[in-house]
């Protein structure tokens, strides 16, 4: 399916979470309760495994299939890899990239980040680029040079439409989220860098911690396009709520 570019954004990055029948209760609880899934985008990013499963529990709900992850090859003697044609034949419109646990876990560079990027595109998938400084970055005063170094990679895909997701490290799982203000600086940092390399209206969401509790001040922003969220998007009842929040900035 065409990737809608229609904020807000609400994508759940389910991580190495889940089992088919979590996953049957986890989206009965989601169905569409309060909110227009029509109105938003809501992505929903599970295991590899789990997509086949998921395009069912999807169907008819006006919420859309992501994947975590994809390989940078696009096809052959590549054991365990998943290409990005694979995602777009099992029904994925978006794909996570440049995650950073996929950065610091398993080492991924921006060598491999631009490959996937590309090859993303290629497939017609809508690639949801993950950018964030670490705290050790941040109290040196080095955030904004850590983002623009991961933009770079921008480039190698020419304009093509891509999301833009900011997570600062240090809040990523850690409960506490970034404060609206140093959102919002960062975000209109990300706007403007990501501009000047082609992308004619970026789409910048915030992930990192986000929770029903925090979930309205950090979707108050107008510099915010909506989240990426982890561990709130496997509870439904939080899940809802964030969704409920974005739809309130329709
Ligand atoms: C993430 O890992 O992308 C993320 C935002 O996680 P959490 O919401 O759990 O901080």
């Amino acid at each position: 399916m065409r990737p809608s570019l229609h904020p807000p954004f609400v994508i759940a990055n389910w991580k190495m979470n889940g089992c088919l029948r979590d996953n049957r209760a986890l989206l009965a609880g989601i169905k569409p309760q309060g909110f227009r899934p029509s109105s938003m985008t809501v992505v929903i990013c599970p295991p590899f495994v789990y997509l086949p499963q998921l395009v069912q529990l999807l169907d008819g709900s006006g919420m859309v299939l992501g994947a975590q992850d994809l390989s940078d090859q696009s096809q052959g003697a590549y054991t365990g890899e998943v290409s990005a044609a694979m995602l777009a034949d099992c029904g994925c419109s978006y794909v996570i990239v440049g995650h950073s646990e996929r950065r610091i876990v398993y080492g991924e560079d921006d060598d491999a980040i631009r490959r996937k990027l590309s090859l993303a595109c290629e497939a017609g998938l809508c690639p949801i680029l993950c950018v964030g400084e670490t705290g050790a970055q941040r109290r040196a005063g080095q955030a904004r040079q850590a983002v623009t170094a991961q933009l770079g990679v921008l480039e190698a895909i020419a304009g093509a439409p891509c999301l833009i997701a900011y997570e600062p490290v240090w809040a990523i799982g850690a409960g506490r989220a970034c404060a609206p203000e140093q959102v919002a600086e960062m975000h209109c940092f990300i706007r403007q860098r990501s501009a000047s390399l082609d992308q004619k209206k970026p789409i910048v969401l915030y992930g990192g911690s986000v929770k029903p509790s925090n979930v309205k001040a950090l979707f108050a922003l107008a510099e915010v396009d909506g989240g990426l969220i982890g561990g709130a998007s496997l509870q439904a009842d939080d899940f809802l709520a964030i969704c409920k929040a974005a739809q309130g900035r329709i």
